[in-house]
């Protein structure tokens, strides 16, 4: 299966949440602190690399917060996917 990560934006994250929804793999939360704006921003908790550079959250999200980097795969071509 396809390994991939998330860059978020904190700061320019409004912790609505839609994001969450919509990951099949469960790994968007949300954090206990705030960010510049006064929102608790989603954070990507991944440890067991779980993430599939889907980009579902990606393009769910209203306010073009997160950046899906779709890592290359083992014996095929490097290529990086980049949802915004
Ligand atoms: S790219 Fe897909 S698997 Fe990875 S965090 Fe976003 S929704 Fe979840
Ligand atoms: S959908 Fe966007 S604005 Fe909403 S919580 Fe997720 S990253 Fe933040």
């Amino acid at each position: 299966m396809a390994k991939g990560t998330v860059v978020i934006d904190t700061n320019r994250c409004k912790g609505c949440e839609l994001c969450t929804t919509v990951c099949p793999q469960h790994i968007l939360v949300m954090a206990d602190f705030f960010n510049a704006r006064g929102y608790r921003p989603v954070q990507l908790v991944d440890p067991e690399g779980k993430c599939t550079g889907c980009t579902l959250c990606a393009i769910m999200c209203p306010d073009v917060v997160l950046t899906v980097y779709r890592l290359p795969v083992k014996g095929g071509a490097a290529r990086a996917a980049v949802a915004a």
